[in-house]
């Protein structure tokens, strides 16, 4: 299977002005392109009678190499692929629109999400990876051994370099069998397991917040674009960066070790796009990470053998008595122990939640006859 990589690079002073003349040329082209493709657009909305043929990727390149190229001689000091693959990424971030999947592609400004694409000869070796036109990059960990990725890109963030590129791995199958498990996932804690266990997220904005939040309002008054403004601007995204890795961290080590140590791993398919819409939960859940918990578990499973499984979005797991299936008509978010009317059922909400997503696959397993918080 095709796994995702991604790594930080050690780059050296030299290679930093190289690596920054591509990610500009790649923003550049990726600029004139949209420019144009906007302008065909207008045009054939105007002129419905006139219009003209939507570009390929290919016709963009090839108007970039007439039109631009001579024009700009700084795009013959970096690699081809840097503006190819550019226009490759807005032609499919055109399709997206089109098909309604993401919002209209945006110009890209210098400083934010510098990337760039390379193909070619790619050599990897322990800790550094060879691409065309750079040469060798250090990385800071040891890299997968025996590949040959046909692509990289890389990427900045925050001042520092990172490369990216898929690999294919083949899976083992290390998970246990009959070893199932159901997981509720909620905002107050981050997940409740059906083996009784409770996971709070380190919530890292609620820690890091008020730091930000200083930051923030400390530069209210700065010149945008002034030097003061730009070292503002990089404290900023340290620190956002600082908090992205802390959440990382946290779903990474819990998706690996479910997917390793069961069989299957039910949880509720939540409706994440949906409930962003909603303000106020927006940033609890953006910070909660479901999103990231379930992209990381979907891929874990295949790597280890075990299988996701994804309850329907309708399916009533907190209302639901895990001991004997009566379904309460309602219950209100702040319950938080389920206590069931027909059986002598008392405990967590979250615990009964989670007993009822493992019952879907096990119902043997998930029913419990006696009654009390899990010890
Ligand atoms: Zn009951």
């Amino acid at each position: 299977m095709l796994l995702g990589f991604k790594t930080e690079i050690k780059v050296k002073s030299h290679q930093r002005i190289l690596l920054a003349k591509h990610a500009g040329v790649a923003r550049h082209a990726w600029n004139w392109g949209l420019d144009l493709t906007k302008k065909i657009l207008d045009n054939n909305q105007e002129n419905p009678e006139a219009k003209i043929k939507f570009p390929t990727a290919i016709d963009l390149h090839k108007w970039l190499v007439a039109l631009v190229k001579s024009e700009n001689q700084w795009y013959y000091e970096v690699s081809k692929s840097a503006p190819q693959y550019a226009l490759r990424h807005l032609r499919k971030a055109w399709d997206d629109c089109f098909q309604l999947k993401k919002k209209p592609p945006r110009f890209k400004r210098k400083g934010k999400q510098d990337s760039f694409t390379l193909d070619g000869s790619i050599t990897v070796e322990h800790d550094q990876i060879k691409v065309p036109r750079i040469g060798w990059l250090k990385t800071y960990e040891r890299l997968p051994q025996g590949i040959k990725p046909s692509s990289v890109t890389i990427s900045k963030k925050a001042h520092r370099w990172f490369i990216s590129f898929k690999i294919e791995i083949e899976p083992s199958k290390i998970a246990p069998k009959n070893n199932p498990i159901g997981i509720d996932l909620g905002l107050l804690r981050f997940a409740t397991l059906s083996t009784g266990e409770e996971l709070c997220s380190p919530r890292p904005y609620q820690q890091l917040e008020k730091k930000l939040a200083k930051l923030q309002w400390k530069n209210r008054n700065k010149v945008i674009g002034s030097n003061n403004w730009k070292k503002a601007q990089l404290k900023i995204a340290k620190l956002h960066y600082k908090i992205s890795c802390i959440r990382q961290d946290f779903i990474h080590k819990l998706t690996t070790r479910l997917a390793k140590n069961h069989s299957e791993i039910v949880i509720e398919n939540l409706n994440v796009a949906g409930m962003i819409k909603n303000r106020k939960l927006a940033k609890a859940i953006a910070d909660s990470g479901f999103y990231e918990f379930k992209r990381q578990l979907t891929y874990k499973t295949q790597l280890y053998g075990s299988e996701l499984v994804l309850a329907d979005r309708f399916f009533p797991s907190s209302k639901l008595c895990p001991c004997c299936g009566h379904k309460k008509e309602q219950l209100p978010l702040s319950k938080r122990v389920y206590d069931c009317e027909h059986c002598d059922w008392v405990a967590d909400r979250d615990y009964s939640a989670s007993l009822n997503l493992l019952g879907l696959v096990r119902p043997d397993v998930a029913v419990r006859p006696r009654s009390g918080s899990p010890s």
